[in-house]
């Protein structure tokens, strides 16, 4: 002990929240949340005797607000990106579980990208005006925002071509540093420019999966947000990246009997998934080897993921016995890449 140690002792927290009932959906509970705990229960529906219990780092029930989910858990993260670190936000779950509520949520409940945004901005503002007198502070943000599809990368910045089957090509720089080639990267001035780029690459995202007959819910979509900021004074230039992520749906496709569904989107999905898994739990057991390289995912985010690195797991959850089998995954998912 004492002797610094070469992988620093950051690990990917994994918080878990069980959205409401919806409309019409049959109230016939299968997750108990406990929240001063962290901790959920859920019983065994084949087995109404075996009752299953997860920790986790935070656990929200269907009460919990948007301010709460991000005031408590993106705030902390958002102060280290600030600092100059990188932070990953993921959310898992099964398609209708909430990831995308979480993460995108509406105009009168915005979420985690837009209440992020909303703070970065907020923190630009403040230390754009206390720069020494005579110098001036720097704050830029440029932002990025891409798809992945069967194992394929898409700006989602720029319209699709119809015929573009390629994708952009993941690359590695003279320093072995990973990145997305011809990936536009937005400088970002006001939290009005970013919404409407961002609704644009929305609907750019809708639009082109319904052309080609996918569902948005079968890619990846991953925000990032690069922070640079200069302090006048002194000279010191903190560089810190956000990501935030829309997983794919992780329901087994080929068990919910999805028609559309061709196998190998569905392999492509279940691989990702596999491997995101795999990374999460590498990094939160000290393993000496992290397969990064098995997805493009992962690959991508390597220098965002593990090393320095911070990292956080929403796993999404819909409370309904019938999902019962898909938030049993889910969970174990979770609880797999949970600290032990
Ligand atoms: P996913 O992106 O995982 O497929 P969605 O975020 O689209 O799931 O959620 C499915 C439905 O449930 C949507 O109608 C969404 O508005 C609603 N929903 C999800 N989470 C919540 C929540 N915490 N509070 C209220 N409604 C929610
Ligand atoms: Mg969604």
């Amino acid at each position: 002990g004492g002797v610094s140690s070469p992988r620093p002792g950051i690990k990917i927290k994994v918080v878990c929240r069980v959205r409401p009932f919806l409309k019409g959906e049959e109230q016939d509970n299968s997750v108990q949340v406990n929240h001063a705990e962290r901790s959920l229960v859920v019983v065994n529906q084949r087995n109404p005797s075996e009752v299953l219990k997860y920790s986790f780092d935070n656990c929200y029930d269907s009460q919990a607000t948007q301010e709460e989910i991000f005031t408590e858990n993106l705030v902390p993260l958002l102060q280290e990106v600030c600092r100059g670190l990188d932070a990953t936000v993921f959310c898992y779950g099964m398609t209708g579980a909430g990831k995308t509520h979480t993460i995108q949520g509406t105009p009168d409940h915005p979420g985690l990208i837009p209440q992020s945004m909303k703070a970065i901005f907020q923190r630009q503002k403040e230390f754009l005006a206390k720069a020494t007198p005579g110098t001036s502070n720097k704050f830029d943000i440029q932002v990025s925002y891409m798809e992945i599809y069967k194992e394929t990368v898409f700006d989602l910045f720029k319209p699709r071509d119809p015929g573009m089957k390629e994708g952009l090509m993941v690359r590695e720089d003279a320093k072995r540093n990973v990145f997305v080639a011809g990936l536009e990267k937005k400088k970002i001035i006001s939290l009005e420019q970013f919404e409407l780029e961002f609704t644009k690459a929305c609907k750019n995202r809708a639009t082109a999966a319904t052309r080609l007959n996918q569902q948005s819910s079968r890619s990846h979509a991953i925000l990032g947000v690069d922070i640079k900021i200069e302090d006048g004074a002194t000279n010191k230039v903190f560089k810190g990246k956000l990501n935030l992520i829309d997983l794919a749906g992780s329901e087994d496709n080929r068990r919910t009997g999805n028609d559309a569904m061709r196998l190998d989107e569905s392999k492509a999905i279940n691989t990702s998934l596999l491997v995101l898994g795999k990374v999460v739990d590498a990094i939160n057991s000290r393993a000496s080897r992290i397969p990064y390289r098995d997805s493009k995912m992962t690959r991508i985010l390597q220098s965002s993921l593990g090393g320095k690195s911070l990292g956080m797991m929403f796993v999404n959850i819909a409370p309904a016995k019938k999902f019962f089998l898909e938030t049993y995954q889910a969970l174990n998912f979770a609880t797999k890449s949970k600290e032990i």
